[in-house]
């Protein structure tokens, strides 16, 4: 059987400050190395300072993964030479006296498969390595310590996975409770990194280092099962190895140092002391944990009737769910699920487009509205909303300034219908035979008035004129 586990590295992108200083954890946007104070960049004499916000959201991952959370933590340093860690030394986590990780052990469900997690641990990330030049002979290596110290969160699974497709699912359940918790935004780049280990059935474990996203992950896991495959069937031994991800070829390759865990020479980190996070501190931080996306899920179903494809979608975004429930009220719940799930969806699809967007939930209020009492047709809204997205004018505004408004008007309805009628005179024999395809004349109707008829009306004179 193929197994497959998992080390997944997030940062804690909704922090202010690193880990240990208070220099900005939001590091993207400046010029290489200016975001860096004398404790990131290790000089001698200074002393590490915990960020408290960065223990109490790593704690919520933990509870919202079902971690155990112990109540006493501590931190190590993890010595190794690299040009990106300035001290060398990582100060990260590590279960050896106890569970001293921020999360101990727990489970989540991917579809019917319990996947088992082994530790929650909190820890700096290094600064960035860039390399330049145009062949492997001039190459230049540059460092940028700005990433240097910020907060990351490491999540470890057990090799439960069987298969690329529950390696994806695990990622997407992840990265929407990330978002959902409000601790990490997944869409940044270089904020999901993983390592992976892969076996196959009777052969070694082989580690892949080196995955900078998670849209990567599946596809390296996929890539490293084949080539185990393909040694298999060839009779050639799978080595025990570590095999590093090459993102621009999408293959793995051996790695020519070799790692072992023992290198490290891992100590307690004796600048920080123990931290105690006490029961009180765990029941505040589970009152103030964001409702989980499965809760709301259920919420939308059973309070209010929509169908469960149309719960999964709504409840699993952030963005979504939280329109959803700012705008909805009892009565207008399922209209308001549907125009997101089915016409917004298409116009705020990635980060620029929903930082753009001018839509408030009062506007939804005002098309859910305006539907039910049928002034307006759902292609008609459709229209409005795309509008309203780019613009944020009221809805009444761009109903009249567009020419939305349903032709509801019962004689001017009629005349539509009765050339409708002169000029598809077989459509009306037929449906005089056969009442279902009526429909077909409705749509005509429809054409004619560019989706502004009532539809509920069309019908009702249309069933007069024929019947
Ligand atoms: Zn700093």
């Amino acid at each position: 059987m193929t197994k497959i586990g998992l080390e997944i590295h997030c940062q804690l992108t909704k922090l202010e400050s690193k880990l240990f200083c208070s220099c900005k954890a939001d590091y993207r946007e400046y010029e290489p190395n200016t975001n860096v104070c004398p404790i990131c960049m290790g000089l001698p004499g200074t002393l590490p300072r915990l960020n408290q916000k960065a223990i109490e959201k790593a704690t919520l991952i933990a509870m919202a993964l079902n971690c155990s959370t112990p109540e006493k933590i501590a931190f190590f340093r993890k010595n190794y030479f690299y040009p990106d860690l300035p001290k060398n030394f990582q100060i990260t986590q590590l279960n050896i006296y106890g569970d001293t990780s921020i999360g101990g052990t727990g489970t989540i469900m991917v579809g019917d498969k319990k996947i088992h997690i082994t530790r929650i641990q909190l820890e700096e990330d290094p600064g960035r390595l860039i390399y330049e030049g145009s062949s492997s002979k001039n190459q230049i290596t540059l460092v940028d310590y700005n990433r240097a110290g910020t907060p990351l969160v490491e999540i470890v699974t057990e090799p439960d996975f069987e298969n690329p497709k529950q390696v994806r699912e695990f990622l997407n359940i992840l990265s929407d409770l990330l978002e959902n918790l409000d601790v990490s935004d997944p869409s940044l780049e270089g904020a999901m990194r993983a390592d992976a280990n892969v076996s196959i059935e009777g052969g070694n474990k082989v580690e892949i280092k080196n995955i900078n996203s998670f849209h990567d992950l599946e596809k390296a896991v996929h890539f490293e099962i084949t080539r185990q495959e393909s040694l298999r069937d060839r009779e050639i031994t799978i080595a025990q190895e570590t095999r590093h991800w090459d993102d621009k070829r999408k293959i793995t390759i051996s790695s020519r140092s070799k790692e072992e865990e023992l290198d490290y020479r891992y100590f307690l980190e004796g600048d920080i002391p123990w931290i105690i996070i006490g029961k009180d501190i765990q029941e505040k931080l589970k009152l103030e944990m964001p409702e989980s996306i499965s809760s709301k899920k259920e919420r939308y179903v059973t309070k209010y009737d929509i169908p469960n494809q149309v719960a999964v979608v709504l409840s699993s975004d952030k963005f979504y769910s939280n329109l959803f429930d700012k705008s909805h009220t009892e009565k207008n719940a399922k209209e308001i699920a549907n125009i997101i799930t089915t016409d917004l969806m298409g116009l705020v699809d990635t980060r620029e487009k929903r930082e753009n967007s001018k839509l408030q939930s009062s506007h939804l209020r005002d098309l859910a509205d305006n539907i039910q009492s049928g002034k307006l047709t759902r292609t008609s809204a459709k229209n409005a909303l795309y509008e309203i997205v780019k613009s944020g004018k009221e809805l009444s505004q761009v109903i009249s300034e567009f020419d939305l408004g349903n032709v509801s008007d019962e004689d001017e309805l009629l005349k539509i219908i009765n050339q409708i009628i002169s000029e598809e005179p077989q459509a009306v024999e037929q449906a005089k035979s056969n009442p279902q395809t009526i429909n077909f004349l409705v749509g005509k109707v429809m054409q004619k008035t560019k989706g502004k008829a009532d539809p509920r009306l069309t019908l009702e004179l249309l069933q007069k004129k024929i019947g």
